[in-house]
């Protein structure tokens, strides 16, 4: 745990005691601070108080007195309005952050630890974007752990900031954050800030896509140096402002040949420098990292970690056994000829399509709690699958898209559908990659992505005996 020292003897008030809410109570009590807190659940709030917070509905604190807010990144700040509790700190002149923000006091702002010494000092790697976050955060922490460093990886994947480790001689931190984090954290400028993709999504958190876009190039603009995949025109747009700036800001593209920055060609993966482009690796032979996308993803991981990981055939072997993230285009298993892989991250069509990309002769498990949209998009990928396997509330909208073009059955439930594509499949691969959230069916995307392995290992048992 890092405690947070940079609030010491004030008092501060924590709204929201999830995972990041809780860690942030620990933080500040073990950095000295009073902290009040409330969450609406009180499991959460039972155990903020056994952490030491003075627990009392947010309305009661003594907000004459306290001195930061810290808000949970899922308590609307802006849109599409802000929460009661933004009002009242605005009111009272109390900042409104989050547990990034203490983080960022602490580590790059470089608080000595008590009794001196060097300790403090450790670089930062952000990430953001639309997409890729959590596999770019999880491939750059890969990297860097074989290149030697102790990767401590965090944010909004995994842990949170405030529970990874202090620093140490090897460390260097590696952070997934959301645009609500970064909302939240004005102090947040690390050592290399890291921006994949801008795509219109959680609009309804941000209004519009330019504000959306706008608190994605914060990050990147208040890193010490950038990297920044410029295939998108919003990302394209920043990369441009920030270079002309006299930024140091090095550019990642997918199919672009690039004088300067790094770039993968038919899945090469070439650093340039000085015209001269250097071969990095072949990423078509990277089990774990399927897809163009994934290709945007290692590109970006290789060029965040360039200044630290400098072993080049240390980083391309590190590239090749990634061992990849749970629910993303996941093998899970094989039974015979046939290979079940597990995208249960993949909620809406688009994720979806990355899927669907990477394969041939596919036996594709679909459905759930429906997006707007539907699959309609999917269409000129219709010829790969051989057959559907429809699930949950957005089965007979599909198979309406699907009638003419793909044979399908509507399984209603995903054990039904996996025992069903497994009959008929004697090659290629059953795929569930849902286009769906998973809620009218599953707590979350992994309790669905789980569910599925389960399947699939009870079918290769049965197999088996
Ligand atoms: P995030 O953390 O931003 O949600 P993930 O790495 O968890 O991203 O990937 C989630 C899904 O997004 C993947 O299953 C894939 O469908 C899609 N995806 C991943 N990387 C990219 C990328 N670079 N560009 C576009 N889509 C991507």
């Amino acid at each position: 745990m890092i405690p947070a020292r940079s609030l010491a003897h004030q008092d501060v008030g924590v709204f929201g005691l999830a995972r990041s809410g809780l860690a942030s109570v620990r933080a500040l009590k073990a950095g000295g601070a009073r902290v009040f807190a409330w969450d609406d659940k009180e499991a959460a709030r039972v155990i903020a108080e056994a952490d030491g917070a003075t627990v009392l509905p947010w309305r009661d604190w003594p907000w004459n007195k306290l001195k930061s807010l810290v808000l949970s990144p899922g308590v609307p700040l802006t849109h599409p309005a802000p929460h009661d509790i933004v009002v009242k700190a605005r009111h009272a002149s109390v900042e409104i952050i989050g547990d990034v923000e203490l983080f960022a006091r602490e580590i790059i702002l470089n608080l000595r630890p008590p009794g001196g010494g060097a300790g403090g000092r450790a670089p930062v790697i952000a990430i953001t974007g639309t997409n890729g976050k959590s596999t770019t955060t999880a491939l750059t922490g890969h990297l860097l752990d074989e290149s030697g460093f102790d990767a401590q990886i965090g944010g909004n994947i995994g842990t949170p900031v405030l529970e990874l480790s202090p620093p140490a001689a090897k460390t260097v931190y590696v952070l997934e954050v959301s645009s609500y984090q970064i909302d939240l954290s004005p102090g947040l400028a690390p050592q290399i800030g890291v921006l994949s993709n801008i795509t219109p999504d959680h609009l309804d958190r941000h209004g519009t896509l330019e504000a959306y876009a706008s608190v994605k190039a914060r990050l990147v603009e208040q890193a010490q140096s950038a990297v920044i995949g410029i295939d998108d025109a919003q990302t394209s747009s920043i990369f441009t402002r920030l270079s002309g700036a006299g930024k140091s800001a090095l550019p990642v593209s997918v199919g672009k040949v690039l004088g300067r920055g790094v770039f993968v060609l038919d899945g090469v993966l070439y650093d340039s420098q000085g015209g001269r482009a250097n071969r990095i690796a072949d990423l078509k032979e990277a089990a774990h990292l399927p897809g163009a996308h994934n290709w945007q993803n290692a590109a970006l991981a290789y060029a965040a970690t360039k200044p630290y990981a400098k072993d080049a055939r240390a980083v391309a072997s590190a590239l090749m056994d990634f061992p990849g993230l749970a629910h993303r285009i996941e093998d899970v298993g094989r039974i015979g000829r046939v290979r079940f892989v597990n995208d249960s991250k993949a909620t809406n069509a688009d994720a979806a399509e990355r899927a669907l990309v990477c394969f041939e002769d596919i036996y594709w498990i679909a459905g759930g709690r429906p997006k707007e949209g539907g699959i309609e998009s999917l269409a000129r990928h219709f010829p790969r699958i051989r057959k559907a396997y429809l699930i949950g509330e957005a089965a007979k909208d599909f198979a309406r898209t699907l009638e003419g073009h793909v044979p399908y059955e509507i399984s209603g439930t995903l054990e039904n559908a996996v025992a069903a594509a497994s009959a008929d499949a004697q090659s290629g691969v059953v795929l569930l990659s849902p286009a769906c959230a998973s809620f009218d069916q599953f707590r979350d995307f992994e309790h669905r992505g789980e569910a599925f392995r389960a399947a699939v290992s009870k079918l290769a048992m049965r197999e088996a005996s």
